[in-house]
């Protein structure tokens, strides 16, 4: 058995660094991998910093399929930013291969490795304080979107099958609820029937991509605002980050997840559902920075259903929340009783919100198309 420092420095000597190795330190605030920035000196003294990753194998069982999916796109922006005369070493993450040339370095333990270009001067910000920084991340979202519309997104491994599949999702509620395994569902029938009323919205954006309507894009599928880096100086969202979830999609769910999360200023699990409440400000913030970049590479049918994109991610996340709550709390991690249950009242009041706002929704997308 090797300790994780001996792991941390055998997987070190994969890579030809150019430089004098100083050391390697824990990095940032990730909850999936485990994130190292390596500080290098090279011959004329200069630092130069890197960011190491030991990849979670337990979320991301296959690797080779997730590396081809970021050395795929990564190898695809730097080429179409240089294209567009900007600086790919600040606005895509860059791969550095291994010694042997490959894209990821397998350890002796059973870990995977990975090395990135540190983008220097720019913050990671855990939350969002004010909406400029809400519509920073949106343009830089949107800007992913638009750098990527001519990339063939069926070339993409599909690494967490059925992500977004609503129809999937709306199954696997039905089995639960049957199952009723913990004797639970007595409890919730205001929650299940507000489920059963969405039945066909599930199918919606599912069947629109089946009949060949809306195009299979390449989506991130974490669009948190952890997950941009703004330049220090300017406070832009220059560079997309953390593409683990890197697969084909639908261009509505990546903006749809981040108006679930972001157009709110409530907890995820907040209990007084008099404190949740959507916010139609904060959607049009989104909504115009992420179609201020995105919105001449999307169709016109792709922009008409982005609500559709933010009600359905919303009802998703709440329908998975009472799924878990049904089956016993296998899935996400609960820290009290009923924090399932709490998490799903407060995705479905955000969409009720919606419903009832759904015309004014849709005057916003069409203002800034
Ligand atoms: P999450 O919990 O969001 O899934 P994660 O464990 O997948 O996170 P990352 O988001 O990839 O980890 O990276 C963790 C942190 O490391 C980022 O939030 C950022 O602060 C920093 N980081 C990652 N890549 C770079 C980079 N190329 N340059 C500078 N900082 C970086
Ligand atoms: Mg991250
Ligand atoms: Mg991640």
């Amino acid at each position: 058995e090797k300790t994780a420092e001996q792991v941390l420095q055998e997987a070190l000597t994969a890579w030809d660094w150019n430089a004098l190795v100083v050391g390697a330190v824990r990095y940032g605030a990730g909850h999936i991998n485990d994130t190292f920035c390596v500080y290098t000196q090279t011959d004329n003294g200069d630092c130069v910093r890197y960011i190491l990753q030991r990849i979670n194998t337990n979320t991301f069982r296959d690797p080779d399929a997730l590396m081809e999916n970021i050395s795929g796109v990564t190898g695809y922006l730097r080429k179409i930013i240089e294209k567009n005369g900007g600086d790919p070493m600040r606005e895509t993450m860059n791969v550095i291969p291994t010694r042997e040339g490959k894209s990821y370095y397998a350890d002796s333990d059973g870990g995977a490795w990975r090395v990135y270009t540190f983008v220097e001067d720019t913050v990671c910000l855990q939350k969002v304080e004010t909406p400029e920084q809400f519509y920073e991340s949106a343009y830089a979202f949107g800007n992913f979107q638009r750098l990527l519309a001519d990339y063939p997104a069926d070339t993409l491994h599909e690494t967490i099958a059925n992500f977004h599949n609503t129809v999937w999702r709306y199954e696997n509620f039905e089995k639960a609820l049957a199952a009723d395994a913990c004797g639970r569902a007595k409890e919730v029938q205001a929650e299940i029937d507000f489920v059963k009323a969405h039945k066909d919205d599930c199918a919606v954006m599912v069947n629109l991509l089946k009949e060949g309507r809306l195009p299979l894009r390449v989506t991130h599928n974490d669009t948190k605002l952890n997950n941009i880096l703004m330049d220090k100086a300017s406070g832009k969202g220059i560079c997309v980050i953390d593409l683990d979830t890197v697969m084909p999609g639908l261009a509505a769910n990546d903006y749809g997840d981040s108006i679930r999360f972001g157009a709110n200023d409530c907890a995820e699990d907040e209990r007084d559902l008099t404190k949740v409440n959507f916010s139609l400000p904060l959607f049009e913030t989104y909504t115009e920075g992420f179609l201020a970049a995105a919105g001449d590479a999307l169709t016109d049918l792709e922009k008409d259903t982005l609500v559709w994109g933010a009600k359905l991610m919303t009802l998703e996340c709440g329908i998975r929340f009472l799924t878990d709550y049904l089956e016993g709390d296998h899935y996400f991690k609960v820290h009290r009783e009923g924090h399932n249950l709490d998490r799903c009242r407060t995705q479905f009041k955000l969409v009720s919100d919606m419903e009832s706002h759904w015309d004014e929704m849709k005057a916003i997308v069409k203002k800034h198309s």
